[in-house]
Formats: C-alpha cells, structure tokens, sequence
C-alpha cells in the first residue's frame, strides 16, 4: 500500500524526499551571490511537509527534485514538490530577452495577485499547497509570495514534473512564468511560512483535467510574452464553475484562509479554534472561529462582530459585499 493510500488526500504525515541547502539567507542580494554555491551544497532529504516549512523558515534553500549532479533537468531523478512564484512584477527584457528592469504590478491591475485569492483558486480546482510562503524581497509593500504543492507519489519522469508545472502556471497566469524547469531551486522565506490546514495530494495527471474541463474562453493558457503583461479583464477568482452565496459561506475553507492572516492557533478544540493574534483589530485572543457554522469572531471591544468567508474578505482587505462576491468568484442568484 503507497502512503497515498493510506492517507487518502492528506499530506501531514506522509514522507518525501526533495534536496536542501545547509546554510541560511534572509537577505535575496546574497544568496543571489553565492547561488553557485547554494547549487553545490544540495543533499538529499527525507521530509514531512512540517519538516519542509520548518527548513524554509528557517531560510534554506530548496530543490523539489533529487537531482545526480548538477541542477539541471538532465540531471533529473526523482520529485513529487513543485512550486509557483507570485513576484507581482512585470520583467521589462531588451530583444535578447534578458531582464533589464522589473514594474511592481499594483493591486488592481490584471496580473496581480494575493494569497487569499490564490488559496480561494486553488480551492476551486482542487490543488491545495503545502504551504505558502513570503519570498525573500517581499515587503511591507510589495507582496511576493511562493506556493508548494505536494504530487501524490514520487515522480521518476522529467518531463511528467514539468507537466504539473506548466498545469499549475496554467491556473495561474499571474504566477512568474519564467520558471518551468523540474530542477529549480527555491530559496527559503524571510519567515513567514504559512503551512495550510488542509493541503492535500495532487495527482499530475490532473493537468489535463483542468485544460479539458475549464471552460475554454476562460482558460487562462495565453503564455506571457517578454515585457507584456497577458490582455486581461478583472476575472472572478473562483473560475470553470459557478457556485451560490451559501455554499461557499457553508464550504469555503475559511480556516486556512483565516490563518493564512491571523497566523498561529492558540487554542484548537472539536467546535472552535481560537488565534493568537487578530489581523482584524490587531489585539490577541480575540479571534476565534467555529467548526460547525464554518464562521468566525472576533470578541475584542472595539471590534466585536464576526460572520462567514465573505465578511472575512471584506474586514481584512476593507472592501464591500460586492467587491467580496466578485474576489471569490460568486455568481449571486
Ligand atoms: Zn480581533
């Protein structure tokens, strides 16, 4: 029996290997530096997805794919972790297409994206990450963020890897299209690691799943060309398919999105879990949320309200019902 049978679709106790550097950065202007010799220091090693989020926060440097000599595809062995980079940034390239400057994408514009709303698309499509992760240039202005998502048995063929990834770019045009390689190596957070509740397996078979069935003037498939941000409109998040109000206040899984903002949990029992700290009003202890009606609280004097995923969405980022509806993609009616 595979670990994929017995654990159904949960990663949290599953093994895998993958390959890690030994030294830490926390600033991207070294580690870019020596990245020659981040590559030569890789070895291979066993890890749990706790193991992994434990390593990347701590600022290691990660490759998803064992790899026989140097980082290269060629060198390819085995992997079942792949990633995607959210940089919120247009590559402006001179004709022979090296970067010669990068434009920060602002909230708003086509092509930029958050965590909130990339865990929402990953919930419609069924690819839940292993954890998300603050890159090392993200700041307090400039969100850049990284997801990794676990496959659900350890890959021997290159080009299969390269096929989930180019599957997971596929749902998210945003996401920086430069890196298709299976070889890639990921550098550690500057801390902020958010390891999801729920992540689960993903079969790389699914790939094609997602082109057959994403309804085709939908499917965000157009590759970025160098310089040019893709042509597109304001899309709901939540795409292929339509879903009303109360399922997604009923099964959005607003747990992880919550904690994906509020951070730790300090109290966890069978109706409730209760935060460490309230991205809302900015006190601690006062923001719980309850299993049952999947909603959530926050106690704290000044602030003293609470509700489903939508008024979560709306409290955090400060926005209406209707701007709300629209990020997590309902169709009202
Ligand atoms: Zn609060």
């Amino acid at each position: 029996m595979s670990e994929y049978e017995r654990n159904g679709c949960n990663t949290d106790s599953i093994h895998f290997y993958a390959m890690c550097d030994s030294a830490c950065y926390r600033s991207k202007e070294k580690a870019k530096q020596e990245f020659g010799l981040i590559k030569t220091r890789l070895k291979t090693y066993r890890f749990t997805k706790e193991s992994l989020c434990r390593a990347l926060k701590a600022g290691h440097a990660v490759c998803g794919s064992v790899l026989v000599g140097g980082t290269k595809d060629a060198n390819f062995n085995a992997g079942q972790l792949i990633g995607v980079d959210f940089d919120n940034a247009e590559s402006i390239r001179d004709e022979r297409g090296k970067v010669i400057e990068e434009r920060k994408i602002e909230p708003g514009e086509p092509g930029y994206m958050y965590r909130a709303l990339a865990l929402a698309r990953c919930r419609d499509y069924g690819v839940y990450p292993v954890c998300v992760y603050s890159t090392l240039r993200e700041s307090r202005d400039w969100v850049k963020f990284r997801m990794l998502f676990l496959l659900n048995e350890q890959i021997d063929e290159c080009s299969t890897i390269r096929s989930a990834i180019a599957g997971l770019l596929q749902i998210f045009p945003e996401a920086d299209q430069a890196c298709k390689d299976a070889s890639r190596v990921f550098l550690g957070s500057n801390g902020e690691v958010f390891e999801t509740y729920k992540s689960r397996f993903w079969q790389p078979c699914d790939v094609d799943l997602f082109t057959v069935h994403a309804p085709k003037s939908e499917t965000p498939s157009r590759p970025r060309k160098a310089g040019i941000l893709p042509r597109r409109v304001r899309k709901p998040i939540v795409r292929g398919r339509h879903i009303k109000i109360e399922e997604l206040k009923r099964s959005f899984d607003l747990l992880s999105l919550m904690g994906e903002s509020a951070g730790a949990i300090a109290r966890n029992s069978e109706e409730y879990a209760q935060f460490v700290e309230c991205p809302i009003c900015g006190h601690h202890g006062c923001l719980t949320y309850y299993k049952k009606s999947n909603s959530y609280y926050c106690f704290s004097k000044d602030h003293d309200r609470g509700g489903s995923v939508i008024d979560w969405v709306m409290e955090l980022h400060d926005i209406q019902f209707q701007e709300a509806i629209e990020m997590l993609g309902v169709c009202d009616g």
